[in-house]
């Protein structure tokens, strides 16, 4: 039998085997050399423009490593007088056009041009300074673009776009003006945005950073007529140690507790109570929703990403999402219910700071219906990175501090709260207490593994009492776009469906620390399962002090007190059609009416170009005073785009021949002499 022999190439002299690696870029990072690159992440699409990750391959000459697919047999450098001097001058370049204010920039420890003007020792830049300030773009509850700081990279728009399904930034203008932005020129919180931040979590630079509530909460920590109530989210136990050199997943639970104190806040709960309190109500909603009839599949709610996405637009489907607030939310109503009574003050003076992997949750924290009477159920919203900025700020060495608990009773959780964090967990959580609650038996095997993993989108089905439950797991929002395409065309039959926006789920939140090991998300979902396996309870109903909540405060599962207080309501986002720019206004009573969506998806698919097209052939046949034309911001028809509507009609998948076509045929039955000699086919397009 022949042996197969392994494929090789040489890199810097040494030999290394291809694998499957789809690029040069892999294989030099496979033999554990660090070509510097600001526009390559695994998971989105090549896009080869930084032109930093150069290399030099023998008889090839200097090609970008990240575009160029391995060959057997190529001999690659990496480092070469040349590259560098090119390297050198690309950097400086960026610098030239950049604001260099690096000792106040939030992304100073971590900034990629700035470690890579020291790594190339760039001391000076050779180049005339073109840099003129812009202003910072600071409308967005969870992140602040500043646009002096884009390299323009794209990672942040293949980001949102890819991965998010969404495109609610985009490259405009060209050559020297080009810049990335929300669409017409928009501030982002205008936009689409859903704040879920993965656009930040990839800016190698300040340009697109959490916002930092800080300052604000520093503030509340010097007021002494105030009390500081603070909850931290399970995913952030396994991402803060990280900001102080620990591995991804390093479980930092009681240190995070002792930091906490010693930054003076008066109570320390774990957001896992609030967790198991989701469990409990969200579970026995789900379980009525089946026994009763009632709206299935049902989608869980913990994520505000996706709840933001859902109403923006799936609104037809959110009667299937679960009223469930967030455990975050239902923490914060929970606390300014019950703590004011017990600690002897009035609710103005408890404030709930909320420390959490995500930056959608400060979005969530500001809905209006997410509090009482204007005050707000959760005051601030703290990332893990800005957790870890205030533990630095006050000198702590957080390696050093000595483990402390939770303050009872909402310091006390289950492992079913802990896992929450990874992606399927809520789903996981939620079984092992459906399940033992529907079969009335005691639930001893409580890991699902069928829901576990990290594939985007996931379906397990099992069986319960005789019936099958059928699952679905989602994580990244394009891929729940296209679970709830498929629901809203009642094309699937699942009963169940967990959607987190972003990447692994809360793990891989925006808002916990930028690192370099490649591994991290699997780094940290392995720390929350062992922190599930760690602890002695495992299923939300076991936790007595949730069983005590309801007894003494709550009443029922599900009953009135606990929906007024832990459930909530959604409202559609849909962009309405009325919100449009008339281009061309026609008073005739036989007038043709089109409007052309110019929201990102049908922009991004070429509605620009048929609404061009649309009033030159207006102009060019003589039709001005026939046609109505508009530009639209939504026809909700974003998988369909670009949209078009024509006398009330949507066409979709519209080309300008086809709008001309469309609005051709509608004239001509009014006027059959009208349009003699016009031919669609011969529309101009640019
Ligand atoms: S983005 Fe980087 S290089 Fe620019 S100011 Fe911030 S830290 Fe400095
Ligand atoms: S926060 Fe999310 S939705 Fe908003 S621009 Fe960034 S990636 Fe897109
Ligand atoms: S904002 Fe950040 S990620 Fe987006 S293009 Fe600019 S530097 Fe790249």
């Amino acid at each position: 039998m022949n042996k197969v022999t392994q494929p090789t190439l040489t890199i810097d002299g040494k030999t290394v085997a291809i694998e499957g690696e789809r690029n040069l870029l892999e294989l030099v990072r496979k033999a554990n050399i660090d070509l510097p690159t600001f526009c390559y992440h695994s998971e989105l699409s090549v896009y080869g423009a930084c032109r930093l990750c150069l290399v030099e391959v023998e008889g090839r000459g200097i090609m970008g490593a990240c575009s160029t697919p391995a060959e057997p047999g190529l001999k690659v450098l990496t480092t070469t007088p040349e590259i560098r001097e090119i390297r050198r001058i690309a950097v400086e370049l960026l610098l030239a056009n950049h604001d260099q204010s690096c000792p106040t920039c939030s992304r100073s420890a971590n900034c990629q041009l700035q470690s890579l003007a020291q790594r190339l020792g760039v001391k000076r830049i050779r180049f005339k300074s073109v840099y003129q300030p812009v202003e910072l773009d600071e409308s967005s509850p969870s992140l602040v673009r500043d646009p002096n700081k884009c390299v323009l990279c794209g990672d942040c728009v293949r980001m949102c776009w890819e991965i998010q399904g969404i495109g609610a930034i985009d490259f405009t203008h060209r050559g020297h003006e080009v810049s990335v932005q929300p669409a017409f020129g928009k501030q982002l919180g205008e936009v689409e945005c859903v704040n879920c931040g993965q656009c930040a979590s990839v800016c190698p630079t300040g340009a697109l950073t959490v916002k930092s509530e800080v300052d604000q909460v520093w503030d509340l920590l010097a007021e002494p007529k105030k009390s500081v109530a603070v909850q931290i989210a399970p995913a952030v136990r396994v991402g803060l140690g990280e900001c102080f050199g620990l591995k991804p997943g390093e479980i930092t639970t009681g240190r995070v507790v002792a930091a906490l104190k010693q930054l003076g806040f008066n109570q320390i709960y774990d957001t896992s109570f609030a967790a198991d309190l989701t469990v409990l109500e969200e579970g026995t909603e789900f379980l009525e929703r089946k026994s009763k009839g009632g709206q299935l599949p049902m989608f869980t709610s913990c994520c505000p990403g996706w709840v933001k996405y859902a109403e923006q637009y799936f609104p037809e489907l959110l009667p299937n999402l679960s009223t469930c607030r967030s455990p975050q939310q239902m923490f914060g109503s929970l606390l300014k219910a019950m703590l004011p009574q017990q600690l002897k003050i009035e609710r103005k003076d408890l404030k709930v700071v909320a420390i959490m992997p995500c930056t959608a949750k400060k979005f969530e924290a500001q809905r209006p219906e997410m509090g009482v009477d204007g005050d707000p159920d959760v005051d601030h919203v703290l990332t893990t990175q800005e957790l870890a900025q205030m533990i630095k700020s006050a000198g702590i060495i957080f390696d050093k501090l000595q483990p402390e608990s939770f303050d009872m009773p909402f310091g006390f959780y289950t492992g079913a709260g802990v896992i929450f964090g990874n992606s399927g967990g809520v789903m996981e959580a939620v079984l092992r207490y459906a399940v033992e609650k529907a079969t009335g038996e005691k639930l001893d095997h409580v890991e699902f593994q069928e829901v576990r993993g990290d594939s985007g989108l996931r379906e397990a089905t099992i069986a319960v009492n005789g019936s099958e439950l059928k699952l679905a797991v989602v994580h990244g929002l394009r891929n729940a776009r296209v679970v709830a395409e498929q629901v809203r065309a009642g094309k699937c039959d699942y009963d169940l469906i967990e959607v987190m926006a972003c990447p692994g789920g809360c793990i891989g939140g925006a808002g916990q620390p930028v690192t370099s090991e490649p591994n991290w998300r699997a780094l940290r979902a392995k720390g929350l399962y062992q922190a599930d396996k760690m602890l002695q309870l495992h299923k939300s109903q076991d936790n007595v002090f949730i069983t005590e909540c309801y007894a003494k405060f709550l009443g029922e599962v599900g009953g009135h007190k606990a929906h007024h207080l832990l459930h909530t309501t959604y409202q559609s986002r849909r962009r309405i059609t009325d919100e449009s720019l008339p281009l061309m206004q026609s008073i005739s009573d036989d007038k043709v009416k089109v409007s052309v969506c110019l929201g990102t998806n049908c922009y991004l698919k070429g509605s620009q170009k048929v609404l061009n097209a649309v009033l030159r052939h207006a102009e060019e046949a003589g039709l001005e005073n026939r046609l109505d034309v508009r530009a639209g911001f939504c026809f909700e028809k974003c998988e369909s785009g670009p949209t078009v509507m024509i006398d009330g009609q949507h066409v979709h998948h519209c080309t300008a021949a086809k709008a001309v076509e469309v609005i051709n045929s509608r004239i001509e039955t009014d006027n059959p002499d009208h349009l003699a000699g016009v031919d669609p086919a011969h529309i101009r397009t640019d």
